[in-house]
């Protein structure tokens, strides 16, 4: 936790609060919260044991309230790992989320062992739900809405009207890479349209710092640009790595985690062959060929 600059909470509206961890690369996820009369409600929970802590003390610096409800915007475990330091919550997910997080388990310690992951136990939630569900912070609405497989098969975004606050979990990332390995690149663009429409004006991406809907457009923008080079490697008679290998990254060039390309180019060569969005890869071989890429070093995680 030392590698990376300190988390900052930031006011984004009234009692509404994003919980930034820079540098947003892999594992250094947003999380978020807000705070009711008699309770906090929290999406999202940091990666590690001692980062879990940290967003713990974090919310304790604003209220005293306890967190009582929590949303979990998909599986990943930079994401849900810090589930188990808020027993007192009702955790809440997608239909999908809780299988998905029991199958991954804690692949993300096994990938990056120098981390200080801290003692992790995998706490899905308990309250699921299809399409839509809607929660209330005292007489403040949250509308939370699955927009997957983008992501992943199970995102889940949280939108509050009146304030005019999305937190888009990782559907939008904020200065790094989209990463759509484990869920959609066409469905990835039909989720921005359906976000976009919602009319936020206010946008806690997954990862990075907090923006406005510009974070669809540079989101929306990289996608295509993966479908092109999807169309253009399928012509050439090349792999997805090959196509990377060969692909000037132009001004996706300081976007970080940009090894992510070859698991965004496998998942559009899936949906070019006709396969279901969201359908399961073979996520292990296609992240050795992300470490080839980034010339056989596993990518850089700061958590
Ligand atoms: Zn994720």
């Amino acid at each position: 936790m030392n590698k990376a600059p300190k988390p900052r909470l930031e006011e984004i509206a009234e009692r509404i609060y994003a919980y930034i961890q820079p540098d947003g690369g892999w594992c250094l996820s947003n999380s978020g919260f807000l705070v009711g009369p008699d309770r906090v409600t929290l999406i999202d929970t940091a990666a590690t044991e001692p980062r879990a802590r940290a967003l713990r003390s974090a919310i304790q610096s604003v209220t005293s309230a306890p967190t009582r409800t929590l949303i979990n915007t998909h599986h990943h475990g930079d994401h849900t790992y810090g589930n188990g330091l808020f027993p007192e919550a009702t955790i809440i997910g997608h239909d999908d989320c809780p299988a998905e997080m029991i199958e991954s388990g804690l692949v993300l310690t096994q990938l990056w062992t120098h981390v200080e992951w801290g003692s992790i136990d995998i706490v899905p939630p308990t309250v699921t739900f299809p399409d839509r569900l809607t929660v209330y912070s005292g007489k403040l609405r949250m509308e939370l809405i699955h927009v997957g497989p983008a992501h992943t098969t199970n995102d889940v975004v949280a939108w509050i009207p009146e304030h005019g606050v999305l937190f888009a979990g990782d559907v939008v990332f904020s200065g790094g890479t989209p990463f759509t390995l484990m869920g959609s690149v066409s469905g990835s663009l039909e989720a921005i349209e359906r976000l976009r429409a919602l009319g936020a004006s206010t946008v806690v991406a997954g990862h990075g710092p907090v923006g406005g809907p510009e974070l669809f457009d540079a989101t929306e923008s990289y996608l295509r640009w993966i479908q092109d080079l999807t169309r253009q490697g399928i012509e050439a008679g090349l792999s997805p790595l090959e196509v990377a290998g060969e692909t000037d990254l132009g001004e996706y060039q300081d976007l970080l985690d940009r090894e992510r390309i070859v698991g965004n180019l496998h998942r559009a060569y899936s949906e070019a062959r006709g396969e279901a969005n969201g359908t399961k890869l073979d996520d292990l071989t296609i992240m050795l060929e992300m470490v080839t890429y980034n010339g056989g070093q596993i990518p850089t995680c700061l958590a």
